[in-house]
């Protein structure tokens, strides 16, 4: 049953931007300034450029995504999710698809910067990127964990499938409530208050 996975998981897998914080990348503006193609995944692009085309447009994007991640305001709930999960002794990480140092100024800009170890979040350069699950597996290596008691949480398409990919159960934040990916979620929360609200409802034992 996967709401009684997720709540007796040892082990969570946040995506950062749009999930622990308010979603504001507009990843079609960033685009653009890149001039890079419109509907294709800006890394990915950035990969199947020659090294010196593509070396000073991720100098441009890292400086673009500085900017966001100064600005970054915590999700609905985040802090205290975060909080309940650190008392019932789970390990906590992030995969994120940002750099290592956006993350962090995002963490800190946020005020979500205590709820992590340094290398408990993984950006773009150390591991390859989700879709890939190589964080998740990353993350699951240092902390020893097994697969079937790690979830990943997100709020994209990438995000379910490096969790799916992995073999982690699966919760799908939208915001919006349309969840357009939700075949790949176990589990689907407008916010993560009501994740919180949840798991520890359904199955409080872990998170008391
Ligand atoms: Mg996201």
């Amino acid at each position: 049953m996967p709401l009684a996975r997720i709540a007796r998981a040892r082990h969570w897998v946040f995506d950062l931007d749009g999930t622990l914080t308010v979603a504001v990348h507009d990843f079609d503006a960033i685009r653009t300034e890149l001039g890079l193609p419109a509907g294709r995944p800006i890394l990915e692009s950035l990969a199947e450029l020659p090294p010196e085309e593509s070396a000073p447009l991720a100098v441009r994007l890292d400086a673009i995504e500085l900017e966001i991640a100064r600005e970054a305001r915590p999700a609905e709930g985040a802090a205290d999710l975060l909080a309940e999960l650190l008392r019932a002794g789970v390990d906590l990480g992030i995969a994120t698809r940002n750099s290592l140092a956006n993350a962090h100024e995002t963490l800190r800009a946020a005020g979500l910067d205590g709820f992590f170890a340094p290398d408990s979040i993984v950006g773009r350069d150390e591991a390859p990127p989700k879709p890939r699950p190589d964080a998740i597996h990353r993350l699951l290596d240092g902390w020893r964990g097994a697969t079937e008691a790690a979830v990943m949480v997100g709020d994209y398409l990438f995000d379910l499938e490096a969790g799916r990919g992995a073999g982690a159960a699966t919760v799908y934040v939208d915001p919006s409530g349309r969840f357009p990916f939700g075949h790949l979620a176990d589990l689907r929360v407008r916010s993560l208050a009501e994740l919180a609200e949840r798991v520890r409802l359904d199955f409080p034992d872990p998170l008391r």
